[in-house]
């Protein structure tokens, strides 16, 4: 059995963890500790259920990008082909 300081160290190492996850995936990182905290382990497995190309991106990068015609994935504006399906604008 866990005890229930053993449960909520699993659950903020989950929420931490997932919170890396959502960095390394371009997701906003706050967001994803709070969803971490609310849904607990399931949080990192939403994130893998997720898209990896996140659309409420940095505001910095949204002003360079537009969407691909093909995929509608965000497209940085200066590449001339989309890196998702690989279709030149
Ligand atoms: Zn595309």
């Amino acid at each position: 059995m866990l005890s229930e300081q053993a449960l909520l160290l699993l659950w903020g190492g989950s929420a931490v963890g997932t919170m890396t996850f959502a960095m390394g995936r371009d997701r906003n990182p706050l967001l994803w500790l709070f969803a971490a905290l609310a849904a607990g382990p399931l949080a990192p497995l939403l994130l893998l259920a997720l898209p990896p190309v996140c659309r409420d991106g940095p505001p910095l990068d949204r002003e360079a990008m537009e969407l691909c015609d093909a995929c509608l994935e965000p497209v940085r504006r200066d590449r001339r082909q989309c890196r998702h399906c690989g279709v030149v604008a």
